[in-house]
């Protein structure tokens, strides 16, 4: 236990140091000093951020014995980072030493960073300016998860159809828009929520709409989330393949039927097996699996067989994430300090993964880290060689626009000159979405559309 008064002169939003901080020291061990009162730590703003991050991550390592891998880095994109710093370097050799001097990232980090930047430069290279990426939400799971911080619904299945009607509105506005503005879209990605959650015939209006609204020859990834198995069907996996959808997941989190009960899936490790069973029957061609780790109540060997398990079944792409807890999620309610609790053993499962899925061919491809997650670590997502996904490489290098449609959609607009993004947001809640679906349009029609005309109109 700890007990560290800091104190940063010049500053008025101490945030982001609060979020270096916290790599370090649980919330109870330290003290921000906001008055005249002296403190055992001082910095002074002096024009560099980053050099105050420095001297606080020296002096926090002193105090408190650790080496943070991530240096003084707290941003959710560190190969995004790492894409501007090549950018303007022109070289990777730099872009590692820029890490490791100036934001003290281990060398493991450094090397993981830059592969996985050269890895989605040799695959997919920078987006063209009118390309676009397509999202489209459905806002419904059968049960909520312990952990979900997402938009997700449990309602009555009247419901669904309510939604589609105005989500169908929202697709064929949109495809004209789009099309008018000479968009040319790259990616499409269904997820939610829990797109599988719609039947099979409302899945084929919804993927039929998509098909008539949109231009979708230049489509090189049609992604439908298939994430909760206890929603698979053979019908509906029938369907996504009429539709040309080649990248569905199917999530396990964990393959001990324990956990999943623990975490509220309310599905069984039986019913993984089947639904992969399925998509390999049907011809789905890539499938991703989602693992958690880090678990309440696992240890080393579950994570092991729940890996070693879903790369037997076939996965090819394998994301592997760190438990975030994160404000909404009943888990934070559930026990305050989960994120500071195993930290090491959260790092051994991260490091079986990596080794066990690098012997197995697969390639990491994109990685983010999230604010809450336990232990600084980070989520990876891994795959096979041919399986790279364009939609999760393109979100997480904010260089492409993104039209998101229904509800909790984030559209994101890109302006290449600046390098910057500008949002506009769909409502969160399914109701007042379908209320309220002329704003949601007019939104668009303001912020997004005829905003670049990229040849089209
Ligand atoms: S499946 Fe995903 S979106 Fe649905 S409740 Fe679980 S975590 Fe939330």
């Amino acid at each position: 236990m700890y007990s560290a008064n800091i104190k940063f002169n010049g500053i008025d939003n101490t945030n982001q140091y609060e979020e270096l901080i916290k790599i370090f020291l649980q919330p109870s061990e330290y003290e921000i000093i906001r008055d005249e009162a002296e403190a055992e730590y001082e910095y002074v703003f002096n024009g560099d951020k980053d050099e105050v991050k420095r001297q606080l991550y020296g002096d926090l390592s002193r105090l408190t014995g650790k080496s943070p891998k991530w240096g003084i880095l707290t941003g959710i994109r560190p190969v995004k980072l790492a894409g501007e710093l090549f950018k303007e370097h022109g070289d990777l050799a730099a872009v590692r030493e820029i890490l490791e001097n100036h934001y003290l990232l281990n060398k493991e980090k450094s090397n993981l960073v830059t592969d996985i930047l050269q890895y989605q430069i040799d695959e997919l290279g920078r987006p063209a300016t009118n390309s676009l990426g397509v999202y489209i939400g459905i806002p419904f799971c059968p049960t909520r998860c312990l952990y979900c911080s997402f938009t997700s619904n449990q309602v009555k299945e009247s419901e669904y159809e309510r939604y589609l009607v105005t989500l169908l509105d929202e697709i064929r506005y949109a495809g004209k828009a789009a099309a008018d503005d000479g968009y040319v879209i790259e990616s499409i990605y269904m997820g939610g929520g829990t797109p599988t959650t719609l039947s099979a015939d409302q899945l084929d209006r919804l993927l039929t709409c998509v098909e008539e609204s949109f231009d979708m020859s230049a489509v090189k990834e049609y992604t439908v989330e298939g994430g909760r198995p206890d929603t698979i069907t053979t019908d509906k996996l029938e369907v996504l393949k009429k539709h040309n959808v080649e990248r569905i997941s199917i999530n396990p989190q964990t393959m001990k039927d324990e956990t999943l009960e623990l975490i509220g899936r309310r599905h069984s490790v039986q019913q993984v097996r089947e639904a992969f069973e399925m998509a390999n029957e049907v011809g789905i061609k890539t499938i991703n699996a989602d693992l958690i780790a880090g678990l309440p109540e696992e240890d080393l060997d579950d994570f092991k067989n729940s890996l070693n398990e879903i790369i037997r079944l076939g996965a090819s792409n394998i994301t592997v994430h760190t438990l975030a807890v994160k404000r909404a999620s009943r888990l934070k309610e559930f026990d305050e300090n989960f994120n500071y609790k195993q930290e090491e053993l959260r790092e051994q499962m991260l490091k079986y993964a990596r080794e066990t899925l690098l012997a197995e061919g697969f390639k990491p491809y994109y990685l983010y880290r999230q604010k809450h997650t336990s232990g600084n670590t980070e989520n990876i997502g891994y795959c096979k060689p041919g399986t790279i996904s364009t939609y999760n490489v393109r979100i997480m290098e904010e260089a492409q626009s993104i039209l998101a449609l229904g509800a909790g959609g984030l559209s994101k607009i890109y302006f290449p000159e600046e390098n910057r993004l500008e949002r506009v947001p769909n409502v969160s809640n399914y109701e007042i979405y379908i209320d309220r679906i002329d704003e949601m349009i007019e939104r668009k029609n303001k912020g997004f559309f005829g905003v670049h005309n990229t040849g089209g109109k």
